[in-house]
């Protein structure tokens, strides 16, 4: 448990914000074409994709679709109905937890990511789709139970620590609570000139994330403390994947659930999301650390 004294918080107003995030020189920056997708989720999703959307679409490099599936136990009609075509976009954003997609629609999603294009996948979205191989593939790891696959820590020094299949902890999470993340990664383009920690405004700490892992490289993790109901050790927060010739992020940041909003609201994350999808889109990133960035000790939401 952290000291209170040492817990500070920094709250912006969004107005104050927005030209914060901004690239500098918008004009100049070609739009990403971002497709959200949600429809089906254990979260407030109704509350998560319009706060994303207008965040990436602050920044000045994004316009954003949102294509949302039908509710649980729609019709079959209905489901043929939900056929986003994932082609006309640079990248596709996961805000979705819910029933398995048409196979049509799954093939599609990996036929694109295959081809070249980006995935972004946010919270509990990797809590998704157990029973598709190719979705496990694409995000290494997700929300299962331990006999579902291995599971990747790091050391302190940051090195990766393989846990075999059916040992140790399953997914879960302890109470949430504010923590701090810890830069793995300091020259990829997501996380490059980020401080190398800096302090997550309250979020759940997911932790045991099982899957297939493989070609995952991780970028931040966040100790998971067992004061806080967690496991002892650095689980994976933000990673990255080659899938094909395309590329995949992962945040397991943004818990949103009973309207508190302070997880999504967090300047850090809202980087991590744009930074992120900008990269799974291009495989670079242009948009800059904001200023009001979390630091070591300061976590810094909007209101
Ligand atoms: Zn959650």
């Amino acid at each position: 448990m952290m000291n209170p004294i040492f817990r500070r918080r920094m709250i912006l107003s969004l107005a104050a914000l927005l030209p914060l995030l901004a690239i500098p020189n918008v004009e100049a920056a070609e739009k990403l074409r971002l497709l959200m997708i949600d429809g089906q989720n254990n979260h407030d999703w109704q509350m998560m994709s319009p706060a994303m959307k207008t965040s990436l679409e602050g920044t000045g490099r994004f316009t954003v679709d949102v294509a949302t599936t039908p509710g649980k136990n729609a019709s079959k009609d209905a489901w043929t109905r939900f056929q986003p075509d994932f082609t006309k976009y640079d990248v596709v954003l996961s805000n979705y937890n819910g029933e398995l997609w048409p196979k049509s629609v799954q093939d599609s999603l990996v036929a694109y990511v295959a081809g070249g294009g980006g995935l972004v996948v946010v919270h509990a979205a990797n809590n998704a789709f157990e029973a598709w191989p190719e979705w496990n593939d694409m995000i290494g790891l997700g929300w299962r139970n331990n006999t579902f696959g291995e599971r990747l820590t790091t050391d302190d020094a940051g090195k990766v620590v393989r846990t075999a299949k059916g040992e140790g902890p399953s997914s879960g999470h302890g109470p949430q609570h504010e923590y701090k993340l810890t830069i793995r990664d300091a020259d990829h383009p997501v996380t490059k000139g980020m401080p190398m920690t800096w302090q997550h405004s309250k979020d759940e700490l997911y932790h045991g994330q099982r899957g297939p892992a493989k070609n995952m490289h991780i970028l931040a993790t966040a100790y998971s403390s067992k004061d806080q109901g967690g496991t002892g050790t650095n689980e994976p927060i933000l990673w990255v994947i080659p899938y094909g010739k395309g590329r995949v992020f992962t945040t397991v940041l943004g818990h949103v659930n009973g309207g508190e909003t302070v997880a999504i609201r967090c300047i850090g994350f809202q980087t991590v999301v744009a930074r992120g999808s900008e990269w799974a889109a291009t495989g670079k990133v242009t948009l800059p650390i904001p200023k009001y960035f979390p630091t070591d000790a300061v976590s810094v939401s909007t209101k």
